[in-house]
């Protein structure tokens, strides 16, 4: 009999062993190097992250392809490594993310191969991501957004990573200036999250070739004060344009949830050698909307 999602989760990352690359890369992790700034108030970490390089250059570009499997899609099941065990939950999947950033990183895809919409199914989506925090104490669920930074923006996919880890959690709400924050004890109702998040979603602007507003989300749960808080990230570009510089300013950061939340991951560690904190300021005023 299997117990809580919880409990399949945990279990899910206690075998971690058992693949040769995840294993590799959490024992990596713990070895990796991290810098810390403080940028208008808010703590923002550097993460050296190497093995970030590969989950990077594993694109698809083929968005509006609806066929149930996709050949060149690695979140769809039969692109899976035998080795990725999954722990079932609705219409998802919750497995081992083998690229991590956090000593629990989880991918969830949708089990079928649809494009990367938040408000599909009258935002249903983003219903399940409400549950998957309620449910997986400990963790906050993240979803970037097609244009964003999602890596597979054909195939609908959350991220979640340990809540505490993420500056900012525990951070001063005042002071994230780049965060739309909501905060509901209900998911439904008048004043319910679904609600809240809807009309914030509705008030945004979209380009005409864009299939939502350009966003990251971050929603975790407090099971002692029984409620949600959601920060939204208003995007007004992904990359900065250090990613692309030919010269020596360049900086190949491609800034997505994690980023927002005060995580930067330098992927060379040239990058993160040269990285201030005047650039994490800067490259946060280029690629995202300040709240009033
Ligand atoms: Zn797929």
């Amino acid at each position: 009999m299997s117990g809580s999602l919880l409990d399949d989760v945990n279990k899910l990352l206690e075998e971690l062993g058992k693949w040769e690359l995840a294993k590799k890369n959490y024992e990596n992790l713990e070895q990796v190097k991290e810098k810390v700034f403080e940028v208008n108030g808010c703590i923002y970490k550097v993460q050296c992250n190497l093995a970030r390089i590969a989950p990077a250059t594993q694109t698809n570009n083929n968005p509006m392809n609806k066929d149930d499997k996709q050949p060149n899609c690695f979140l769809c099941s039969n692109q899976r490594p035998k080795e990725q065990k999954r722990v079932p939950f609705k219409d998802y999947g919750i497995q081992i993310n083998p690229f991590p950033i956090f000593p629990k990183h989880l991918t969830i895809p949708s089990n079928k191969h649809e494009p990367q919409l938040i408000a599909s199914n009258n935002f249903a989506r983003f219903d399940d991501m409400l549950d998957l925090a309620q449910q997986l104490d400990g963790f906050a669920v993240f979803y970037n957004g097609p244009k964003a930074g999602a890596s597979v923006p054909s195939h609908f996919h959350f991220q979640a990573g340990n809540k505490d880890l993420f500056p900012i959690v525990n951070g001063d709400k005042e002071k994230w200036k780049y965060a739309i924050r909501i905060e509901s004890k209900d998911k439904d109702g008048e004043k319910g999250m679904i609600k809240l998040f809807k009309a914030k979603y509705n008030s945004f602007s979209k380009e005409p070739d864009e299939n939502e507003p350009m966003m990251n989300i971050l929603t975790w749960y407090e099971k002692e004060k029984g409620q949600w808080t959601t920060c939204i990230f208003r995007r007004k570009k992904f990359r900065p344009a250090c990613y692309d510089s030919l010269k020596e300013d360049k900086l190949l950061i491609t800034p997505a949830s994690v980023e927002m939340s005060g995580i930067f991951i330098a992927k060379r560690i040239e990058d993160f050698e040269k990285i201030t904190k005047k650039d994490i300021a800067d490259i946060l005023n280029e690629v995202a909307e300040i709240q009033a």
